[in-house]
């Protein structure tokens, strides 16, 4: 799972590369040629202290002290995830947590454990609450529906693959057919809710259009 702003450095930072690889080979280049080529590479660092910013607090991304050149799920800064539709606080706190543990687990077995698990329950409650405000704020919040919808259909790719998984095993184990079963009927209620969502989503377009559009919060 990597945020826009992820990739958007990192591209910059191959177009440095790009533009560097044949300075350094410079006795195949004419005079002008290293001039351009050098003003590029000049040009694609310094964007490094402007672009890209974080979304929410539009603090830069890259932390020349730190010499941390690519970002990570959350910004160094405010703490919120970069992309918050793809990745809410709950599950960014999860990763740490779950990355944190791993380091633990050599030394300490059972507080990685106990990490897991504490972070596992605090990720179920906080997601609770959020698709419970998101659920009360949807059918008349166009930006709630919107995100309760990005957030069921997370769940529907993260069961297809848990499919696809059970698929593989199918042939030689007998429980896999009951597992694809339950699977089918935990996904059922999600793709109904998108539905409904989609309907929702129409109706506010539908209002907002009515209203001459802009004026509703978004
Ligand atoms: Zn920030």
């Amino acid at each position: 799972m990597r945020s826009t702003v992820f990739w958007q450095s990192l591209v910059r930072w191959i177009a440095l590369a790009a533009v560097l690889t044949p300075l350094a080979m410079s006795h195949a280049l004419d005079a002008p040629a290293q001039a351009v080529l050098g003003a590029g590479a000049v040009l694609l660092f310094v964007s490094a202290f402007f672009w890209p910013r974080c979304p929410h607090c539009r603090t830069r991304i890259v932390q020349f002290s730190k010499r941390k050149w690519l970002p990570g799920l959350t910004c160094w800064h405010c703490g919120r995830p970069y992309d918050e539709d793809r990745c809410p606080p709950h599950l960014a706190r999860l990763l740490e947590a779950v990355e944190q543990a791993a380091k633990v687990r050599k030394t300490d077995p059972a507080a990685a454990d106990r990490l897991d698990a504490d972070a596992e329950a605090e990720f179920a409650a906080a997601s609770g609450r959020e698709r419970a405000g998101l659920r009360e704020r949807a059918p008349f919040d166009r930006a709630a529906a919107l995100r309760l919808r990005t957030r069921l259909e997370e769940d529907l790719k993260a069961l297809d693959r848990v499919r696809k998984t059970l698929l593989k095993s199918a042939e030689s184990d007998s429980q896999a057919g009951a597992g694809l079963q339950n699977l089918e009927a935990a996904q059922r209620p999600i793709r109904e809710e998108i539905a409904s969502l989609n309907l929702t989503l129409q109706r506010l377009a539908a209002r907002r259009s009515d209203q001459g559009g802009g004026l509703t919060s978004a």
